[in-house]
């Protein structure tokens, strides 16, 4: 967060925590609106990034924890780029994600959340990705978020992961990576 930043003057504890604990000076956005207006998949989203910022602002805890926009958004740092104060809205998506599942609440986007669990499941125990692994996981994640199980989809998935093994794009015994440790430790650290 910036030195001087006008964070303390606001009453509002939710804010305030989110702010602190993304690194995200929320306070300083003055909603010129550059980041939705360069964000790509805005089209697919219930609030605008801009939006989001004024709901933390306000303390809209409980909309905030609805609200697809953190799902959807894909960390391409467009935003981040364009906001004249820098703020780290990437960042905030990830804590927003993360406070729902740390509070058991159901995602709104229950598919995408499968994604991002076995996505990040799969950094934490090989410390790199391991495509077949992520590809089973998810398909069984998404078909306990409500998707149910798509025997078609899995068909897809199969041929095409053959065809992948079969060109060595896929490996079924996880590479070895020297950091393995390093990255189990910034999972740990992570809030
Ligand atoms: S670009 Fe930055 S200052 Fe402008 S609305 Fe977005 S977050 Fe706020
Ligand atoms: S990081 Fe997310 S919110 Fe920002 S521009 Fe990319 S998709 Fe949109």
């Amino acid at each position: 967060m910036k030195a001087g930043s006008d964070i303390e003057k606001i009453d509002s504890g939710f804010a305030r925590e989110v702010a602190s604990a993304s690194g995200a000076d929320l306070f300083a956005c003055y909603q010129c609106e550059k980041c939705t207006n360069g964000c790509p998949v805005t089209f697919a989203m219930d609030y605008g990034p801009h939006q989001i910022i004024r709901m933390l602002q306000l303390g809209l805890s409980e909309e905030l924890a609805h609200a697809n926009t953190p799902w959807v958004c894909a960390s391409c740092e467009t935003c981040f780029t364009r906001c004249p104060q820098q703020i780290e809205i990437p960042e905030l998506m990830d804590h927003l994600k993360h406070r729902v599942l740390r509070q058991g609440e159901k995602p709104v986007e229950g598919v995408i959340a499968a994604f991002h669990e076995a996505f990040l499941d799969n950094i934490r125990r090989f410390g790199r990705i391991n495509e077949t692994v992520l590809i089973t996981a998810f398909q069984l994640r998404s078909a306990k978020a409500g998707k149910g199980f798509d025997a078609k989809e899995a068909f897809r998935n199969l041929k095409l992961g053959l065809g992948m093994l079969k060109r060595g794009r896929l490996a079924f015994v996880p590479k070895k990576t020297g950091g393995k440790e390093a990255v189990r430790n910034l999972f740990e650290k992570k809030d």
